[in-house]
């Protein structure tokens, strides 16, 4: 987290925030919305503000300009479309970049969002924690994400770059704004947060009255083979990140989801099928089995069908709710990350090609 601070917020923009709150209108609680006019009839609705195009109305223009804030800070800078995915990358106005993914369903669309700019947890399998986090997104560059991925959008997913839960604040902010009722009227049941599992966080969310779904990427039923696979998080033991895990979903009555990528020859051994079904046996807990979807640069291999099945059976025995997640967006390479570390790598993303931070 310590590079986290490298990179605060630069003058232009605290200059263009007279009002001392955050600079980033998306970032606005509708009670710090309603601060801003000082008790004088505001001219646009804080629901305006969340008007889904890059270039918003005049009269909302004109407000913002009045009143010293930013509507709109990402730049979309790169696009690419799948069959039924579309992943963009997000210009920050600090130079960086961010990326999202909007993914068609026959009844809504969901926007897979990033909650940092890299990430510190080095994940094997993801490109995302190959550069190392650069900074914490600020709630308003989270929420414009879900604003600028459409008005279809009716699922969030924090499965984008970054660990939710290590910009703990920003994150849960972010939530709170896209629920407000004056304002998006998101409902939080159609939110899911994807982490790794931080023990102290996950007691922290436990008392959160948030009814969002939680997703916990487990990924091995050894600590051994969990710190290889997440660096990151050797200081979180394995049994007390499942601990806290059902403990969030029992006080909040919902099951938690259990991402488990299945890598042959790394956790997919009868053992480990095994130790996953006794470990949540009669927890309020459900299983996510998910192939691995190839990342250049990256030795893992693709599991084979029958490895999947095997796990899948030996859950059900054990009456663990399972599914194998659908590989949605393999066609564009929607892994989180995977485009974002493309740029860093200087391909061409879009018409403007790019290395690490943005000048
Ligand atoms: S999988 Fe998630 S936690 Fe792991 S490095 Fe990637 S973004 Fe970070």
């Amino acid at each position: 987290m310590a590079s986290a601070q490298r990179h605060s917020t630069p003058d232009l923009v605290r200059q263009r925030n007279p009002a001392g709150v955050s600079g980033l209108s998306l970032g606005l609680t509708s009670s710090e919305f309603a601060g801003l006019h000082e008790g004088a009839v505001p001219d646009v609705t804080y629901r305006e503000l969340f008007f889904p195009h890059a270039d918003p109305p005049r009269r909302l223009q004109n407000w913002a300009r009045s009143r010293g804030v930013r509507l709109r800070t990402l730049t979309r800078i790169g696009r690419d479309q799948g069959g039924r995915s579309e992943k963009m990358l997000f210009g920050l106005h600090d130079g960086y970049a961010v990326e999202s993914v909007l993914i068609r369903r026959f009844d809504g669309h969901t926007a897979c969002i990033s909650s940092q700019v890299g990430c510190a947890f080095a994940c094997r399998f993801c490109a995302s924690g190959q550069a190392g986090l650069m900074r914490n997104l600020e709630a308003g560059e989270i929420v414009e994400q879900v604003v600028r991925l459409g008005p279809k959008v009716n699922r969030i997913v924090f499965m984008g770059i970054g660990e939710p839960l290590n910009n703990y604040q920003q994150v849960l902010k972010a939530i709170r704004i896209l629920r407000d009722r004056q304002g998006m009227n998101f409902p939080t049941t159609g939110i899911t947060l994807s982490t790794i599992g931080i023990p102290k966080a996950l007691k922290q969310l436990r008392e959160e009255h948030l009814a969002i779904n939680l997703t916990i990427s487990l990924h091995a039923t050894t600590q051994e083979v969990r710190d290889r696979l997440i660096p990151g998080a050797r200081k979180h033991p394995l049994g007390e990140v499942v601990e806290r895990a059902c403990a969030w979903a029992r006080r909040h009555n919902r099951p938690v989801t259990f991402a488990y990528l299945v890598l042959p020859g790394i956790n997919d051994s009868i053992a480990d099928a095994r130790r996953l079904a006794a470990m949540l046996r009669d927890s309020p807990a459900r299983v996510n089995l998910m192939r691995w979807n190839p990342v250049d640069g990256v030795g893992l291999q693709r599991t084979p069908d029958r490895s999947l099945a095997h796990f899948r059976t030996t859950l059900e025995n054990a009456l663990v709710p399972v599914v194998v997640r659908d590989t949605q967006g393999r066609d564009i390479s929607a892994a989180c990350g995977q485009l974002w570390l493309r740029d860093l790598k200087g391909l061409p993303v879009g018409n403007r090609p790019r290395q690490g931070r943005m000048t």
